[in-house]
C-alpha cells in the first residue's frame, strides 16, 4: 500500500523549500522501507531545485546523500536486514540490461539510471529525495554503513564521498602521484582526505587561503589561492590529476597548465553554463580532460570500507530541516564547513 511521509519540497523552481507530505511507494518483493536519519545537502539539490541545470519536477523533494535504518524489508530481499545501518546516493535504479550495468556501471546506464530525486521511475512515478522521513528503494542501490561510522558524518560519503573516491581510484590516486584539487567545499574536502588516505601528495587549489588551516589538517600537504596569479606560474607542469569540484564557471585552461604530461584534469563540478578550452594547452601536453559522475554500488561500499578503516568521515554542521533555506544560501556563498546534513527527527 502507499503511505505518505513528511519532508522538504520546493514547490516550483527558486521557490523557498516548505514543509509537506509526499507519497512512498509500497515495499515491493525486493524493496527496503528506509526511516532516514540524516541526509547531506548537496550542491546538485541547489542547481536542481533553483532549475539551474535546465527544465526539473515539481513538488522536488532533494536530497541523494541518505543515511538511515531499515525498517521493513519485502519478502525477496536478502541483502538487508530490518535494523540494518544503510545509506542510499545519488541513484535510486537503472536498466540492469545494458553494456555498462551489466559492467557494474550504473552511473553509467545507457538508457538512464533514475536519480534519487528529480527524475522519474521505471514505474513512471516520480522520485523524491532524502530530506524526508522515509523512502522505499530496491535493495540493490542501497549499502551498508559500516558500524564505526556515525550515521550523520557519513551521510555525505553517499554522493561526495563516492564522486571524488571513483575518479581518485579510476586515475590510479596513490603514492607517488600528485593531485591538486580545486574547490574545498563539500566534495573538495574529502577529496583531500581520500587522496591522502590513498598515499597521494595533495595540493589544495581553494579561492583564497581562508581555509587553509582545515586543508592541511584534512591531509594536503600544500594549499594555494587561485586568487593569486602567481600560483599558476609557481605551479606550471606539476600534477598528474587535478580533480576540480567546482560548481561555477572555470578558466580551464589554466588549470590544464598545471598538468605534467599525460596529466589528467577531470571535472566532478557541474557548473550551470558550458565552458571553453583552448586545444592548444591540451595538445601540447598530450593532457585530458575528463568527467566522472558519482560512482557505481560497488565503489560506494569499497568508499565506505575504506573511510571505516581509517575512521574517516564529512566534517559536517548539523542542521535543523528548518534552516534548509538558509543553508543553501550559505552552500552558495561557499560558507559551508564542509556539509550540511540534516537532522531528519527535526524535520
Ligand atoms: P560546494 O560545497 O559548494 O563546493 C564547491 C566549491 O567550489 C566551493 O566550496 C568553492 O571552494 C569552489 N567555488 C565555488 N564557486 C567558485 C567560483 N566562482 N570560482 C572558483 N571556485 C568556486 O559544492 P559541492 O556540493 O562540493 O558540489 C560541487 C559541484 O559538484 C557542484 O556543481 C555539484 O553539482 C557537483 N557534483 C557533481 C557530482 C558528479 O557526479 N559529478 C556529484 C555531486 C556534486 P573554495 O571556497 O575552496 O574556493
Ligand atoms: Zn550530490
Ligand atoms: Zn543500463
Amino acid at each position: 500500500m502507499t503511505t505518505t511521509t513528511t519532508a522538504y519540497a520546493a514547490p516550483a523552481a527558486k521557490a523557498p523549500l516548505e514543509r509537506t507530505t509526499i507519497p512512498r511507494r509500497a515495499v515491493g518483493a525486493h524493496d527496503v522501507l528506509i526511516d532516514i536519519k540524516f541526509s547531506g545537502v548537496c550542491h546538485s539539490d541547489i542547481h536542481q531545485a533553483r532549475e539551474g541545470w535546465g527544465q526539473a519536477i515539481f513538488p522536488m523533494v532533494p536530497g541523494h546523500e541518505i543515511t538511515g535504518v531499515v525498517s521493513r524489508t519485502g519478502p525477496g530481499v536478502t541483502r538487508h536486514a530490518v535494523g540494518d545501518r544503510v545509506g542510499v546516493g545519488v541513484m535510486v535504479d537503472s536498466c540492469r540490461d545494458c553494456e555498462n550495468c551489466r559492467a557494474g556501471l550504473p552511473n553509467y546506464c545507457l538508457n538512464g539510471n533514475v536519480m534519487t530525486y528529480n527524475a522519474v521511475g521505471y514505474d513512471g512515478e516520480p522520485t523524491y529525495g532524502g530530506y524526508s522521513r522515509q523512502i522505499v528503494v530496491d535493495e540493490n542501490f542501497v549499502v551498508r554503513i559500516p558500524d564505526n561510522l556515525p550515521l550523520d558524518i557519513a551521510a555525505p560519503l553517499l554522493c561526495a564521498g563516492v564522486t571524488t573516491y571513483s575518479p581518485l581510484r579510476h586515475w590510479n590516486a596513490g603514492p607517488g602521484s600528485r593531485i591538486a584539487v580545486v574547490g574545498m567545499g563539500g566534495l573538495g574536502h574529502l577529496a583531500v582526505k581520500l587522496a591522502h588516505a590513498m598515499g597521494a601528495e595533495v595540493t589544495v587549489l581553494s579561492q583564497s587561503l581562508r581555509k587553509r588551516e582545515d586543508g592541511l589538517r584534512l591531509g594536503a600537504r600544500h594549499y594555494h589561492a587561485t586568487s593569486d596569479p602567481k600560483t599558476f606560474d609557481e605551479l606550471k607542469g606539476s600534477f598528474d590529476l587535478i580533480l576540480s569540484t567546482v560548481s561555477a564557471p572555470l578558466d580551464l585552461d589554466s588549470y590544464l597548465s598545471l598538468l605534467r604530461t599525460d596529466g589528467a584534469l577531470v571535472n566532478v563540478g557541474l557548473p550551470e553554463e558550458p565552458l571553453a578550452v583552448n586545444m592548444f594547452t591540451m595538445v601540447l601536453g598530450r593532457r585530458t580532460l575528463a568527467g566522472s559522475a558519482c560512482g557505481s554500488i560497488q565503489e560506494t561500499q569499497d568508499m565506505l570500507d575504506l573511510c571505516a578503516a581509517h575512521g574517516l568521515g564529512a566534517d559536517i554542521e548539523r542542521i535543523d530541516a528548518s534552516q534548509i533555506n538558509e543553508a543553501f544560501d550559505r552552500v552558495l556563498s561557499s560558507d559551508v564547513r564542509y556539509r550540511f546534513v540534516i537532522d531528519i527527527a527535526t524535520l
